[in-house]
């Protein structure tokens, strides 16, 4: 019975939490639980198509990445196949300040909308009555694509709104991590009308997500009582951002004093990492018709290269080239091409890296006889030095086992003591 297999596919720890097995199920009989994992009902009349569509037991990155490009999956070229590769901005200086990095996404948006190319967007937002609460929408006007701005670091499983989109009338585009731009392309595969009515599928890069107890335990070690929220940010203010609240009464707060990227958001991923994230070899949705980057570009004393709002854009489809040519010649957007990679050796590392790691996962879970995902792929060579930066890495997330402990690191962590671990983390990582 597919009611079975869906809870294999949970309890064993495959599930990515996409929504792409509500987002293709006839009958409607898959919901979601408060963690997001999909909990199947009566109403299965055990079709199967569930399991056809789940990227979190497979993904055929070959055959896949053949029908898109067609091209041969390269395992070494982790940014993916691409025609182009720029750093850009948002026109419209609300949007470009507002973003998560330069506003790339929501103007491309906007632009579609406004054009009538599309007549809506799957996007993700801040629940209104439960603003610390992530969850998707299909946006329909520009005001709720301002709304759904900014990356969320939480599970939110937006592929379940494709079955919406069946019913509905024109066409749209798809914002999603890399999980979600594998679910949407297989459902695509058996699916024509998601074909014809998913005009664009935008896909942000991604090395990890967060469980939603980060956004909880946040506010609890801040003694933010819930009910004074009215609005949390995971990168509110200038790039790269703060983690923050504004109340009702109309104060900002950050939770955090450390910086952004080397300090709170490290913290979390180390914390809070969703499991299944670990065992995830795509850091660049490289499915997608165009993908989207925050640009960790550092010269070399360690300063960030793009400041006040950039975003990377990485551009692999035709359709995707035709639409940044369109926004830019209509001053939407601005692009400025980029040259040479040796900028980039750090970014193009830490996807590297990902990748690199999951593949020493990967080798573990099949040593133990253990299910994994299936990639269709070699694994490639791994070496001693891969073990045993994997060994050290899997010691650092110990911590996150115990929630007691947890709150506790947490609360040093957060505090003006996570200052100083964020300054020696960074003399050792920039020491070279
Ligand atoms: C969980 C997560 C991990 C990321 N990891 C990396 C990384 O390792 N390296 C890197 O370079 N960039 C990463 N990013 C991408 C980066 O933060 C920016 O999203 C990207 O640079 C685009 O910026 P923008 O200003 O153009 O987007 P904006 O204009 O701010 O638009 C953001 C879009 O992202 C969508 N979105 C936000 N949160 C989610 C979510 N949880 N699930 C699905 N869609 C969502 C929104 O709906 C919105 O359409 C990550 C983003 C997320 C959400
Ligand atoms: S389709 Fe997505 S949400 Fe559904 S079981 Fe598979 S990974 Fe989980
Ligand atoms: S790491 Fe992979 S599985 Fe995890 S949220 Fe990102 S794309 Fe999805």
């Amino acid at each position: 019975m597919s009611v079975n297999k869906l809870k294999n596919i949970v309890d064993n720890d495959l599930c990515v939490r996409c929504g792409t097995c509500a987002g293709v199920c006839p009958v409607g009989a898959i919901t979601f639980n408060d963690r997001n994992y999909p909990v199947s009902n009566f109403l299965c009349t055990d079709c199967g198509r569930c399991m056809e569509v789940c990227p979190g037991i497979d993904v055929n990155f070959p055959d896949l990445t053949m029908q898109l490009f067609s091209k041969k999956f390269e395992i070494d070229e982790v940014l993916g196949f691409f025609t182009n590769a720029y750093a850009g901005y948002a026109l419209d200086p609300n949007v470009r300040a507002n973003a998560s990095s330069g506003g790339i996404i929501t103007q491309l948006l906007i632009y579609l909308l406004e054009k009538k190319i599309i007549d809506g967007a799957i996007v993700t937002t801040m629940d209104p009555k439960l603003p610390w609460e992530s969850r998707a929408i299909i946006a329909k006007t520009k005001d709720e694509l301002l709304q759904s701005m900014q990356s969320r670091y939480t599970i939110v499983p937006v592929n379940q709104l494709l079955s919406k989109i069946r019913q509905m009338e024109g066409k749209f585009a798809l914002v999603g991590l890399p999980c979600h731009i594998h679910g949407f392309r297989k459902l695509a595969d058996i699916d024509p009308i998601i074909k014809d009515k998913i005009y664009l599928a935008l896909g942000i890069y991604c090395s990890m997500n967060l469980e939603q107890e980060a956004t909880l335990d946040l506010q609890k070690i801040s003694r933010t009582p819930q009910n004074k929220i009215k609005k949390f940010e995971y990168r509110g203010g200038m790039w790269p951002g703060v983690i923050r609240v504004t109340l009702k009464n109309g104060t900002t707060h950050n939770l955090h004093y450390s910086n952004y990227k080397d300090g709170a958001f490290n913290y979390l991923s180390r914390l809070y990492c969703a499991k299944r994230c670990l065992y995830c070899i795509d850091g660049s949705s490289e499915l997608a018709d165009i993908s989207f980057a925050d640009p960790w570009v550092q010269d070399g004393s360690g300063e960030w290269t793009y400041k006040g709002g950039w975003t990377l854009v990485f551009q692999r489809t035709e359709k995707g080239g035709e639409l940044l040519t369109r926004a830019e010649e209509d001053h939407a957007i601005f692009l400025e091409k980029l040259y040479g990679n040796s900028k980039f050796e750090r970014f193009i590392h830490n996807i590297t890296n990902k990748r690199k790691m999951a593949f020493v996962r990967l080798s573990k879970l099949k040593r133990k006889n253990k299910p994994k995902p299936e990639y269709h792929l070699c694994n490639p060579t791994i070496t001693i030095k891969d073990q045993l930066k994997e060994y050290f890495f899997s010691l650092t997330l110990i911590l996150s086992k115990n929630n007691r402990i947890r709150k506790i690191v947490m609360k040093i962590l957060f505090s003006r003591t996570g200052i100083l671990f964020t300054k020696l983390r960074i003399f050792l990582k920039y020491r070279t």
